[in-house]
Formats: C-alpha cells, structure tokens, sequence
C-alpha cells in the first residue's frame, strides 16, 4: 500500500463550471464565478466584504497595504507558522516580531502577544494552526483598546470556528488559502475577508491596481484613474470556477477529513497511553475541520527513525514549519520577543499524517498499524 501525504479533493461540478466559464466569454476576475464564490462567502461567514485573491499569501499582502504598515511599523505573529506571514510584513519595510506558541494547540500564545507590543506594533496576526481557532476573544481584548489591526491568517481555517464564530470572521481582516494543500482548493487561489467598515472603501481599489475601476463598471463614474496603492488581487474566472464547486461541497470534504481525524485519533489512543507519543488536541471551545493530523513524539531522534519507517512502508508522512525566528529570512528581517523554547522544542518532534478526503478506512489502519509496529519492534 503506497499512501501518499496529500491528494487535492475532487468535488462534482468543476468540469462542468469550467466548461460555462469558457462558454461565457468572461475569463477575468470579474466574471460570474469570481461573484459566486464572493457571495457564497457573504452567506457562509458573517464578514462585510469578501474578495477572491490568487492566493492566500497575495490576500495577506493585500491586507498590509489596507492596514498601511512601512518601515517603522511592528507586527506580531508566530514563529511557528508558513513564511507569507511573514514575508508580507518585510516586503512592505515592517519588522515582523516572533513570538512563542501554546503547547496544548501550537497557536499563538495571548501571553506572548501581550508582553510583545510596543508603540510600534500596528498588526496582529494570528495564525490558526491545524484549523485549530486560536483564542480570538482574548486577541481582540488586547489588540482594539490600542487600536491594532487583527489580520487573521485562515489559509488553514475554512469550516472551522472559535467560540461558535467562524474562522476568517473574528479579526478585522482575515486571509484564506485554497492551494492544493488545503482542505478546499482550485489549485492556486485565496480569499480576503474584510469585518470593518473602515477598511472597505480602499478595498476594491487596492484589489484592482489601484484603481477605481470597479466604480467604473458599476456606472458610477465615466472612466476609471489611478486613485491609490495597490495591485492586481484577482483570480482568473477559470479557477473560480473550479472554487465554486469546491466551496458547494464543501461541508462534505469536511466531513470526510473529520472522519478520518477521529480513525486516527482513536487508532493511536492506546500508544499515548502508554506513553509513546502525544496526539493532537482541539480544545472544547474550538470547531476544527481537520486540515491536519499530527503527532509528538518524545524527541527529535525518535521522530527522524518513525519518518524513515514509515517512508520504508510507503507512507509519506511530514514534518512542518522550521521556525521563522531562526530561517535566514527571520532573522535578518525579524525580531523575537520572549523566549522560543515551546516553538523550538515542538518544530522538532512533530510529525503529520496522510490527510485528505479520500483516505481511505483501510488506509488509516494501515498507518496506525505501521506506528504501532515501530514502537513494538
Ligand atoms: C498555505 C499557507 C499560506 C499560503 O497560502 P498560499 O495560498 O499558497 O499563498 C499562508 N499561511 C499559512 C499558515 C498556510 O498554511
């Protein structure tokens, strides 16, 4: 049995959406299924505005130009965490700042974001780790009284909630990713949600290089100029089509990643009792969705032999994120805040699964079996 890390789910219309796409002699992010995509996020999340990027990481740039941020400027976010978080922040002259992570879920720690803001700090960007909300209310509690921008990192955070609120709808400005990798795709693509009313008006010209070309298409003016910062945020109408058909189905490919979440969870019960390895937990406040499985072992040796045993079976299994504090990037663009030790200690002894839609049940055991075997040999 060859058991790959990841496959992109399949979902029934994208053919066919794709097909009306070209028929519609529309291809270019304003087309019909740029707006059904938009519309299906205005009746699934409770945000003011959505729009439909390239990508998860151009949604976050996005946000920095809509949060103003420069040289001078701060931004908090977690070490442990993919580089466009980041990155965003150094490509605009802003001093990304790292701070640690909470063991129990590997977000952010509200502890660590406290004891990080200065003046300076204009952004804080919580990243949902796993589909795992971290502790929004408590973010927020801390970042409105200063006045400091909350851009959620969702690329991993589609059908899942904090609190009984969706991911994406609690910051004023939230990004998510439909690459491959994620539990929704359309290959490359991404989505910016955008909760407060003071960001919107710059929203679709900034998303449109600057221009108010939209208020041109809606009649409101008769030509269109260059009115501000910006760039061109728009996904092509032939993966929106493919999106949408992605976003319909979406609650059963959740389903289905949920199942294999609880086979996992269960299968490895026995091995965490008996004192192997820890599982991943989702705190009780937290609706995740799955996105990702993963495992701690006892050290960084015994992950290193469990990932060739199981490469030897044919299981692809992963580590993650080498801490952005410590690539060569972080450090010359970044600061750290507080002691590292959970981000550094966790990088190093984590391991992920196979996870996707169509795992199988048998497949599942047959990973479970494989663990199990590794620590009977
Ligand atoms: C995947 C991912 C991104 C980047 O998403 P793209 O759509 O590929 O740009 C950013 N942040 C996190 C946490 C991610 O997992």
């Amino acid at each position: 049995m060859k058991i790959p890390f990841n496959l992109p789910p399949k979902s029934s219309h994208e053919e066919q959406y794709i097909a009306q796409a070209i028929s519609n002699r529309k291809l270019s992010g304003e087309g019909s299924f740029n707006k059904k995509c938009t519309e299906w996020f205005n009746k699934n999340l409770p945000t003011l505005m959505t729009v439909i990027t390239p990508s998860c990481t151009s949604a976050l740039e996005m946000a920095m130009v809509l949060a103003d941020i420069g040289p001078g400027d701060e931004v908090i976010l977690p070490s442990f965490t993919f580089t466009s978080t980041a990155n965003v922040v150094a490509l605009y002259g802003a001093v990304p700042v790292f701070v640690d992570i909470d063991p129990r879920t590997l977000n952010i720690d509200p502890i660590a974001i406290e004891k990080a803001i200065t003046p300076r700090t204009r952004v804080i960007m919580p990243v949902h780790y796993a589909g795992v909300g971290c502790e929004m209310d408590r973010i927020m509690a801390l970042a409105e009284p200063k006045n400091i921008w909350v851009v959620e990192d969702a690329a991993q955070g589609i059908f899942a909630s904090y609190k009984g609120k969706a991911l994406g709808s609690w910051g004023h400005m939230a990004a998510f990713s439909f690459h491959e990798t994620k539990n929704i795709v359309c290959g490359e693509g991404g989505a910016l949600t955008i909760n407060d009313k003071r960001l919107l008006a710059r929203a679709e010209i900034v998303r449109d290089k600057g221009t108010n070309r939209q208020q041109f298409l809606n009649g409101q003016v008769d030509k269109y100029t260059w009115q501000d910062k910006g760039s061109s945020y728009l996904l092509s109408e032939l993966s929106a089509a493919f999106l949408l058909s992605q976003l319909e189905e979406g609650p059963q490919i959740t389903e289905r990643r949920l199942k294999i979440w609880n086979e996992y969870n269960q299968g490895l019960a026995e091995l965490e009792k008996q004192g192997h390895l820890t599982r991943m937990t989702v705190p009780s406040e937290a609706k995740a969705n799955a996105h990702i499985y993963y495992i701690l072992l006892n050290s960084a040796d015994v992950r290193a032999a469990l990932w060739q045993f199981l490469r030897d079976r044919d299981i692809q299994s992963t580590t993650h994120y080498v801490p952005l504090h410590s690539a060569p990037a972080g450090v010359k663009y970044g600061r750290i805040s507080g002691s590292l030790k959970v981000t550094d200690d966790l990088a190093n002894r984590m391991l992920r699964l196979p996870m996707f839609a169509d795992l199988s049940t048998d497949e599942v055991a047959y990973v479970v079996d494989s663990i199990d075997a590794f620590f009977k040999r």
